[in-house]
């Protein structure tokens, strides 16, 4: 899809800059390099030296009189013209050869040449040079305004068909009518039903949207044009216009085809969008090219856009009412069925060991994207390469969950004792509380080993099954479980460490939630407090309520997490005998399964049964 430029010549062009700019410096900078060494004298020392004879040859044009002396290699000298009218008389006497220098006046051609061709071609090799450059930086040259660089993007055979996206069923089916449409457009115009003339696919990054257009092209049959809203926003205003029309006007002689936008929210922003003043003409006038491109052609001649974004919030509004992208498809994160599909697609591009269970897998990696998990199925086959191993196991699948969720395992990171006490127990902590508060998932694998993204242990909890819907005592007991680390720190050491930031902020942002979205505080009751933006990239909160109401928001965030707190210190503090001996365990081996966790947990003689449920509040 990209064009590729050849690198090769460019150092002969810098070559012969180089060249001509040092034999430049030479001529105005050391002009007399370029010829004898010529001494300026006055024209009194002039008559004086040819009164005693010294004088050689002489010779005189318009501005100046040249000449040399008599030694045997004769040192030149020059002097100005003076009005001499004896000059003649006094050379002839002194015996000294003299002549004038004929200056031919320069034919007009060649002083044409001279003054404006030459340094005019030498300006535009230059600036050719210069604008290649700046080509390569912004995707432009600057002697082609006016005229796009579109490309034809066609995307001959991507060799990808709907059979390499997983899951994503509703959304297949949705394309599929797209391409249907395509292929034979008479059974569709008979019944007279019009296609929609622009598809939007929404979604988390890393679904497949981008995927799903190729596997449309695969199937289309058709051409397909592909850009990158990115590629869209030029260096100089109006390229960016110019490039949508030359867009579709390639479309419309290809017709029927697919255009497909990725992206799309790089142009397609909301023209209001307080974005600074800068470059936003700029977009604005791309976006305006698009939408009268997109109102002017007729649907039924068979161009159908296709676009992409992760931020279907952002995108002006005028894009998505009916006529433009009036059909949007939702790609969303993948269920488990969804994830076993996937993991099973790329499955087949490496060799597995025949025991994987790739359920086991697709369980464990809850919330992961297609992305995600192709790339973890890469991940295990690294590892299992890096170990010398011709198939993949399920202890490397494992693995890559982690380093895929959690990062790398970090071999040089050499925690001291006293600190892997500290997070060995902070570790426990979590796991004996999610085991003891009910209805939060099972404890699947601790480990204390630390991974690049500075997490130094990690509890891995996996969901049995899917979870749709979450109870107020579950959510409860997840914050609890966050707090659990830091109250086991608190409970044994009687100190408290950093590592329990990221804990704090997901119990918090639960605690919050609770709140602002799920209207589970009593005094607020079923008011929507804070509306979210971004939901495709994490989500963003926006307040939507006086700051009186914030600050009571705050408090009761504030009353919630550190109600779950308490709860987990007593958990802990009833429990504590199990505490240490699991956390000795977990110390001395540094990862323990869930099975063992839970073998631990069960030999100890309970003290008492913990188990609470905080219905009050
Ligand atoms: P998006 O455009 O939604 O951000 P991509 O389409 O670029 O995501 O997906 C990135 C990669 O993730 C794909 O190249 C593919 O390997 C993998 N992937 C994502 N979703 C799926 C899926 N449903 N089936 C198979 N592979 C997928
Ligand atoms: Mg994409
Ligand atoms: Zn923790």
């Amino acid at each position: 899809m990209k064009e590729i430029k050849s690198p090769q010549k460019n150092w002969m062009y810098y070559g012969i800059i180089a060249a001509v700019v040092i034999m430049l410096l030479n001529i105005f900078l050391f002009p007399n390099l370029m010829r004898p060494q010529v001494q300026e004298v006055s024209y009194s020392a002039f008559l004086e030296m040819l009164e005693k004879g010294e004088v050689g040859q002489v010779s005189q044009d318009d501005v100046q009189i040249t000449f040399s002396d008599r030694s045997i290699e004769p040192k030149y000298y020059k002097t100005g013209l003076m009005d001499d009218p004896d000059l003649i008389d006094r050379l002839t006497q002194a015996g000294v050869e003299f002549t004038r220098s004929i200056v031919e006046p320069a034919s007009p051609l060649i002083s044409f040449l001279i003054s404006w061709l030459i340094p005019i071609g030498f300006f535009l090799l230059i600036g050719r040079l210069l604008s290649r450059q700046m080509g390569k930086a912004g995707g432009m040259n600057a002697m082609q305004l006016g005229k796009s660089n579109v490309k034809i993007y066609i995307e001959s055979q991507t060799g990808i068909t709907f059979k390499d996206v997983a899951g994503q069923e509703e959304a297949k089916e949705a394309l599929w009518e797209v391409v249907d449409f395509l292929h034979n457009p008479a059974k569709y115009t008979e019944v007279g039903a019009v296609m929609p003339k622009g598809v939007l696919l929404v979604g988390p990054p890393g679904t497949g949207k981008t995927l799903l257009a190729k596997a449309v092209a695969g199937e289309a049959d058709v051409p397909f044009f592909s850009i990158s809203g990115s590629e869209f926003v030029e260096m100089f205003v109006g390229m960016g216009a110019a490039k949508v029309r030359d867009l579709f006007k390639q479309a419309y002689e290809k017709a029927p085809c697919i255009v497909f936008i990725d992206e799309i929210d790089t142009i397609g922003k909301r023209r209001d969008s307080p974005a600074g003043f800068s470059g936003n003409d700029e977009r604005e006038q791309t976006l305006n090219q698009l939408l009268s491109e997109m109102d002017g052609f007729d649907g039924r001649k068979g161009v159908m856009i296709l676009a992409a974004t992760n931020r279907p919030e952002i995108l002006d509004p005028a894009l998505t009412r009916p006529g433009r992208f009036d059909r949007r498809i939702p790609v969303e994160l993948p269920d488990l069925s969804g994830r076993v599909a996937i993991l099973k697609v790329h499955a087949k591009k490496v060799k597995m060991d025949s025991r994987v269970d790739l359920t086991r897998i697709a369980r464990a990696a809850a919330g992961a994207s297609g992305a995600d998990l192709a790339n973890m199925i890469n991940e295990a086959a690294l590892r299992a390469v890096r170990s010398g191993r011709k198939v993949v196991t399920q202890e490397d699948l494992e693995e890559s969950i982690e380093v895929v969720i959690a990062g790398y395992q970090k071999k040089d990171r050499v925690l001291s004792d006293k600190e892997k006490k500290i997070v060995a127990y902070h570790e426990v902590g979590h796991a004996i509380v999610a085991a003891l508060v009910g209805g939060s998932a099972p404890v699947h694998k601790i480990t204390i080993i630390p991974r690049t993204s500075g997490a130094l242990g990690y509890t891995m909890q996996v969901d049995e099954e899917e979870r749709f819907l979450r109870t107020r005592e579950e959510i409860e007991n997840k914050i609890a479980t966050f707090a659990g680390g830091r109250a086991a720190e608190s409970l044994v050491f009687d100190t408290i460490t950093t590592g329990a930031a990221n804990d704090i902020e997901q119990a918090t942002k639960l605690a919050r939630a609770m709140i602002t979205r799920f209207g589970m505080a009593e005094e607020f009751g079923m008011v929507a407090l804070e509306r979210e933006t971004d939901q495709y990239l994490g989500g963003n909160m926006v307040g939507n309520c006086s700051s009186e109401t914030q600050g009571r928001i705050d408090q009761l965030t504030v009353s919630i997490v550190n109600k779950q707190y308490n709860r987990a210190y007593q958990l802990l503090s009833d429990n504590q005998r199990e505490l240490h001996s699991i956390a000795q365990v977990l110390y001395e081996k540094e990862t323990i399964t869930g099975e063992e966790f839970m073998s631990l947990l069960s030999a100890q003689p309970r003290l008492a049964e913990g188990v609470e449920t905080g219905q009050e509040e």
